[in-house]
């Protein structure tokens, strides 16, 4: 067979196209003086936050990142503690433990899900155990149940990494409202877009207020340690504009995800990434697998086609293959390394035109003997 023509390339991020509306929700914050982290947008923007997730305590903060080194810090997962977390977390879950001092202990995850294998999981705890961190990737859900009856019986606190998982639901509730501690990125690619941003979530009143001091400088009293994680006036101001919108947001990467769907139940090879019942996928991006065969081929042959791959823009490989965790390796995840192998994303956003979901569609039809 012929390459096809080259086609123009499918944008992989959504770019925000109320310009006008939220020029003016800046202005009025511009003119409201106070532009710090503790202004009362801020508060506004974390109020909304928590209606949202439905949790007591919201912190808004500077980014991922920092909501994730927060979390750890006030679980005290810290100077040489052990982290439980999947070998296929990617790297912006990963350095925060290193940024802490703890030790990341890779477990391999489920054959068809990106969650802990349970049985793994529960030979890798030791007394050095301090918390676990689970990574719904791409806004993929996974049943916690099983994972939170180990854990609870060792007295383990569970972090999500739910950076990419706004709005997923987790057998009917929200990611990141799950674990002791729900950590969110709003960073400018992420569904809830501030620029940079992030989020941190918790019921527990003591650590909420450990990680306010945390992020603040640790109250400027000089008695205990903190850094500075703010979130700007101006962040909480379009995150607050843009929270607004999320669920519609949500439902049209819903809609787009539908047509695909509908094209993957005509392919013999090429399937949608499993998710249980009860459970259901924001659609940050839309991720296929294979049902046998490597998925190498077949994202060569997307790309021919103009459509993008998490996979290969991140270089996404088992942790332990990075030259920063190799060091952590102990054992092979082989669950794990055959996911990663069998799977890429593809652009499910709500700036798709209704042609380009249609030529992603096309494409499954296309590439599906590749997968075989
Ligand atoms: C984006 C992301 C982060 C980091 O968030 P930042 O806001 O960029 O610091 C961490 N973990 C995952 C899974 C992410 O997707």
């Amino acid at each position: 067979m012929s390459a096809p023509h080259a086609q123009p390339l499918i944008s992989d991020k959504f770019l925000h196209t109320n310009v006008q509306k939220e020029a003016e929700v800046l202005a009025a914050a511009l003119a409201g003086k106070q532009l710090s982290g503790t202004s009362e947008v801020v508060s506004a923007y974390e109020t909304a936050l928590a209606s949202f997730f439905g949790v007591r305590y919201t912190l808004a903060l500077s980014s991922g990142t920092a909501s994730l080194h927060t979390a750890l810090t006030v679980l005290d997962a810290t100077n040489g503690a052990e982290v439980l977390i999947p070998a296929t977390a990617p790297v912006p879950s990963l350095l925060p433990l290193l940024t802490a001092g703890a030790i990341p202990v890779f477990v391999d995850c489920g054959q068809d899900h990106l969650g802990f294998d349970e049985e793994d999981l529960q030979r890798k705890i030791t007394p050095r155990t301090r918390a676990a961190l689970v990574v719904p990737m791409w806004g993929y859900p996974f049943s916690l149940e099983k994972t939170l009856h180990v854990l609870n019986q060792y007295h383990i606190p569970l972090i999500e990494d739910a950076c990419q998982a706004h709005g997923t639901l987790i057998d009917g509730r929200k990611a990141g409202t799950w674990g002791r501690i729900g950590c969110l990125s709003t960073h400018d690619r992420k569904i809830l877009a501030t620029g940079e941003g992030g989020i941190f979530l918790t019921e527990d009143e003591d650590l909420a207020q450990r990680a306010r001091l945390f992020t603040q400088l640790g109250g400027m009293t000089g008695k205990v340690h903190g850094t500075k994680y703010m979130i700007s006036t101006l962040q909480a101001a379009l995150g607050l504009a843009r929270i607004a919108q999320i669920d519609a947001n949500l439902r049209q990467r819903e809609t787009n995800a539908s047509h695909l769907r509908a094209a993957l139940n005509q392919c013999l090879n090429l399937a949608e990434l499993d998710y249980p019942v009860g459970c259901m996928p924001n659609y940050y991006a839309f991720v296929i697998r294979t049902t046998g065969a490597e998925m190498a081929p077949v994202i060569e042959a997307l790309k021919e086609r103009g459509i993008p791959s998490d996979i290969t823009r991140y270089g996404y490989r088992v942790a332990y293959e990075c030259p920063l965790f190799r060091p952590f390796f102990r054992e092979r995840c082989p669950n794990a390394e055959r996911l990663i192998e069998g799977i890429t994303t593809v652009p499910v956003h709500p700036g798709l035109s209704e042609e380009e979901v249609q030529r992603i569609a096309h494409a499954f039809l296309e590439v599906d003997h590749l997968a075989r």
